[in-house]
């Protein structure tokens, strides 16, 4: 992304819509999800100074009038949309600090023995074993064979927790031995922390602010937000652009402080 930033047109756009347009879509570049290369960071540091954001809403009688940046600067809109994962509740606290709850599971990659194709497309799926809470990813790109106990785990800080994973790996290996025999010994070759940022059910948030009309909340992606991103964002811009009843199951409403999983 920034490896051209005069020529990327995503940066381009975002800042002249933010300069000129007044309208705000905004590429942070702190996502822990993203590995920036060294020519990335170099680049990002060229950029100005306001879109390593650390952005808050300035409020003014019910509406925002702008976001600011850690360094003090604001840029002005009509409306906001916070879309910030497992970080949503660090800027909405009040909120939403005991509405979505943050926690820590793990993702682990196996390297399937050499030449064995029945760990990558097509002969294996994507799968869910909800009885035992495991889920997997065939091998895909050379990546390894992803499997991941698919419960919450212990309550996680985006910016301080522990990113080095491992704490599953005999569960699952002991898994694998059951169900995966011929990966029995396969080495691990890669394992991360998956945060999830759940709601009470599972499901996503996706409601205005009730305090600030112009300001939109989406999150709650836990570890079904990746594939649904694209839908989600044609719902959220259709319902900001041309308005629309928000789907009952979303609204901030229905977020209990209680944990109570039904949707995966
Ligand atoms: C290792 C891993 C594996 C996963 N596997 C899958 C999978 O297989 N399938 C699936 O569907 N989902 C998966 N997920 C979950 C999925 O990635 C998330 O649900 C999804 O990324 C949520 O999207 P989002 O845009 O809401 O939030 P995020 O992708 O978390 O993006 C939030 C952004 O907001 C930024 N931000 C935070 N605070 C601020 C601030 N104050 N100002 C400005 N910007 C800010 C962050 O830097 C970040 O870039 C996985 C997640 C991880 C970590």
């Amino acid at each position: 992304m920034f490896d051209d930033v005069a020529a990327s047109p995503y940066t381009v756009a975002t800042i002249e819509m933010c300069r000129t347009q007044h309208r705000c879509i905004l590429a942070p570049l702190s996502t822990r999800l993203e590995k920036p290369t060294p020519i990335a960071r170099a680049k990002a540091r060229n950029l100005p100074s306001w879109s390593r954001l650390l952005l808050l809403p300035v409020e003014d009688g019910g509406l925002a009038t702008g976001v600011a940046t850690r360094f003090g600067e604001r840029i002005g809109g009509a409306v906001f949309i916070f879309a910030c994962g497992p970080w949503l509740p660090k800027l909405f606290p009040d909120l939403l600090g005991d509405r979505i709850f943050v926690t820590r599971p793990e993702v682990l990659y196996f390297g399937p023995p050499a030449g064995d194709s029945r760990f990558a497309p097509p002969a294996m799926p994507a799968w869910i074993d909800f009885g035992e809470e495991l889920y997997g990813i065939p091998d895909i790109e050379a990546r390894g064979f992803k499997i991941s106990l698919d419960r919450h785990g212990a309550p996680f800080d985006p910016d301080t927790g522990d990113r080095v994973a491992g704490e599953t790996i005999a569960a699952v290996r002991a898994y694998m031995a059951r169900r995966f025999p011929a990966l029995r010994d396969a080495p691990l070759v890669a394992a991360e922390v998956c945060q999830y940022e759940n709601t009470c059910n599972g499901d996503f948030l996706i409601d205005r602010h009730p305090g600030l009309e112009n300001v939109w909340l989406v999150g709650g992606g836990s570890g079904h937000g990746f594939k649904h991103g694209p839908v989600v964002g044609e719902y959220v811009a259709r319902l900001v652009a041309e308005g629309g009843v928000i789907d009952e199951r979303f609204r901030l409403a229905t977020k209990e402080k209680v944990q109570q999983r039904a949707v995966y």
